[in-house]
């Protein structure tokens, strides 16, 4: 037994998978969640790549308790004809109840020798010097040798440390998207092309929408770079269903409106005694806003970088490989991503449509970017070819300098990401980060 405490905030997805890879490997792990037992996550079904779960050491859940996810068809806001995905077999991703996969992770994690605090919020770190040396709880304070911070995007640890860390604290309004979800009954069973639709902009409201059809509900999300105004929404949602009549009017399961983190990864995920991971270092896809597989993925870099810190430092110099791997596997190809986010966000309805009728977006990058089982970068992308083939497509003069301007800034971003210090030096790394920044402000 290693006798090396390490103290779990938030029982993350991220979280609950590194503190069994810990536990399991003789370190001492306990988790402080502030739910209580058997009340976490949200009435509904989530989708990530199986993979992940391998990469983790975890094994797959029973199989009667997923299912494959079905091709997404895409839709500009008033383009009659969408785009269709076409994942390959091997790569697609699955459909589970959120509540399930909590469960499957925290029995694999007990079963690891994990501790577990229910009912126990974390209020801050806590502060020796330079070091995040435990945490404050309602339960009282607790020390450790290392704080992982999976409290998710408003963790409280993350967000009261010392500026000098040069650690990012909340997302402004752009990187974060609020969401209405819910499962409606099922208004009709009339056979639609698009079982799983997903519309941008509608009615010209920056945001995202889905509806999915599934054997006894039909499945809506709406998103918003914005507040969601109750009133507002209700409206929004009557038209949506006048043009898709499987969506029923009564609620039956979810309803909620919550955020998710849709922003570039944390540019300093680790300082003395403090690593990020999860929501918490804003590791989800910026365009979509999935975050379980990178967590999960990350989980296995951050114990992988703990156990090969013999001494039991756990510096920001000895933890600093945990975000370079991260980087170098999944964070460099998310960070061009974060730029997409951005240019869409500039675009209007009719840009957006035109991108669509025009064939400068086709069925297969939109396909490209459901490839999350690969565990090296996730999206390789080539800013050059997309201005050239904007260029050669682009009759529309304000739209292509949009689409020069993202090109520019990809390429800034796929720079700072591999000129990222591949040693850890306070000076050089905050330098570095706000180099890495930049294009984003
Ligand atoms: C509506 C919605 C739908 C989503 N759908 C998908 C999807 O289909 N696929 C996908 O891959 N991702 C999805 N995500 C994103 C995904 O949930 C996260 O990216 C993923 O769970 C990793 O986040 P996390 O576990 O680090 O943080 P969170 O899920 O935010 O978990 C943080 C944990 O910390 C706890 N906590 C927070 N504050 C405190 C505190 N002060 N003290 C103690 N505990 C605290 C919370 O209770 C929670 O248990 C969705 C998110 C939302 C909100």
């Amino acid at each position: 037994m290693n006798n090396k405490k390490i103290i779990v905030a938030g029982l993350g997805h991220g979280g609950i998978s590194v503190a069994a890879i810990l536990a399991l490997n003789g370190y001492d792990v306990t988790v402080y969640e502030k739910k209580k037992e058997g009340t976490l996550g949200y009435d509904w079904t989530d989708i990530f790549a199986p993979g992940a779960l391998e990469y983790a050491g975890i094994p797959m859940p029973p199989e009667d308790k997923y299912e494959y996810k079905e091709d997404m068809t895409f839709f500009a806001p008033t383009c009659p004809n969408g785009l269709k995905q076409h994942v390959p077999t091997d790569k697609r991703e699955i459909k589970m109840e959120r509540r399930d996969i909590y469960e499957h992770l925290i029995n694999h994690a007990l079963g690891c020798g994990v501790k577990i605090e229910y009912g126990c919020e974390v209020f801050g770190p806590i502060m020796l010097g330079n070091r995040v040396a435990g945490i404050r709880t309602e339960k009282g304070d607790f020390y450790g040798d290392l704080v992982i911070d999976a409290c998710g995007m408003n963790s409280p640890v993350r967000m009261n440390l010392p500026e000098y860390l040069g650690i990012e604290k909340a997302p402004d309004r752009s990187e974060k998207i609020t969401i209405f979800r819910a499962f409606f009954n099922k208004a009709s069973d009339e056979e639609v092309e698009a079982k799983f639709k997903v519309m941008l902009f509608v009615r010209g409201v920056k945001g995202v929408c889905w509806v999915a059809s599934e054997e006894k509900y039909t499945d809506l999300l709406v998103g918003r770079f914005d507040e969601i105004d109750n009133g507002e929404l209700q409206d929004f949602i009557g038209y949506i269903r006048e043009n898709n009549p499987r969506l029923g009017t009564e609620i039956v399961r979810g309803g909620q409106i919550v955020e998710i983190p849709v922003r570039q990864p944390l540019s300093v995920m680790v300082a003395d005694g403090y690593a990020a991971i999860g929501d918490s270092a804003f590791m989800t896809v910026p365009l979509i806003g999935s975050g379980i597989a990178n967590a999960l993925k990350a989980s296995k870099m951050l114990a992988d970088t703990v156990m090969a810190d013999k001494n039991c430092e756990f510096t920001a110099k000895t933890l600093w490989n945990y975000q370079c791997e991260y980087y170098k596997k999944i964070g460099a190809g998310l960070a061009p991503l974060a730029c997409a986010k951005k240019v869409l966000l500039n675009l209007t309805p009719e840009e957006i449509d035109y991108c669509f009728s025009s064939g400068m977006i086709t069925e297969d990058d939109i396909t490209m970017g459901a490839d999350f089982n690969s565990i090296g970068k996730l999206f390789d992308f080539d800013p050059k070819g997309m201005v050239n083939k904007a260029k050669t497509v682009c009759k529309d003069p304000e739209l292509l300098k949009k689409i020069i301007l993202c090109g520019g800034n990809m390429s800034r971003v796929i720079a700072a990401c591999a000129m990222m210090p591949k040693k850890w030096n306070r000076e050089r790394v905050l330098s570095w980060s706000k180099v890495y920044c930049y294009p984003f402000k």
